[in-house]
């Protein structure tokens, strides 16, 4: 048996009293609006000015007008699942359960039934993702040995009123599709699904 020695450091963070302008508080809520409120003009100007037509002034702060318009997401992002299907619109998983054993949030639920197809021996009968436990840690993704489930659909916006609405099935996940197919669709898909 080893034994392992600790070293136990004692850090203490040492700040700065307050002056006495600081702390009665109301100066730096002042300067933080001087802050904010000098942004804007410099950024309206800025704005306005280019948009007459004098291009030499430097171009103001730009921000994406959400959610009107959304920033465009990587494509490497991991994103809400979805599972793929064969050419016959049959899902790709056979239930091996490789995700649902390496999930560390213990969010997959899968039943599996079998099939008569020798190739594939098993299929899930039902395959519950919540996403409300989802970690989005990828590997569910990596562990799977049919590429049947991926987080490609691009939809991150996830918010819900209800837990219940947050356990996507299979039919729902087997609709899903990559984000190059959801432009625009990710909104809707809250809507109808999540937001309820
Ligand atoms: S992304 Fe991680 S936490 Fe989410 S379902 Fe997959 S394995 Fe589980
Ligand atoms: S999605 Fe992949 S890892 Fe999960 S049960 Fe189906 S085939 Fe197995």
């Amino acid at each position: 048996m080893t034994t392992r020695t600790v070293h136990v450091v004692n850090v203490s963070a040492r700040r700065r009293a307050l002056n006495f302008w600081e702390r009665i508080y109301l100066p730096e809520v002042l300067r933080g609006l001087w802050v904010t409120g000098r942004h804007f003009c410099v950024n309206m100007w800025r704005h306005t000015l280019r948009a007459i037509g004098i291009k030499s002034v430097p171009p103001g702060a730009v921000t994406y007008q959400y959610p009107d318009e959304r920033r465009p997401a990587a494509e490497r992002l991991r994103s809400l699942h979805r599972l793929t299907q064969r050419p016959d619109g049959t899902p790709r998983c056979v239930a091996c359960m490789m995700c649902e054993t390496v999930c560390p949030a213990f969010c997959i639920k899968i039943v599996a039934e079998e099939v008569s197809d020798p190739n594939i021996e098993k299929r899930p009968k039902s395959f519950d993702i919540d996403i409300g436990r989802c970690v989005f840690c990828g590997y569910c993704v990596e562990a799977c040995p049919e590429d049947a489930i991926r987080m490609d659909t691009g939809i991150t916006e996830l918010g819900s009123y209800s837990r219940r609405s947050m356990v996507l099935d299979i039919d729902t996940l087997l609709s899903l599709k990559p984000a190059a197919q959801n432009q625009g669709k990710p909104v809707d898909f809250l809507q109808k699904r999540l937001v309820s």
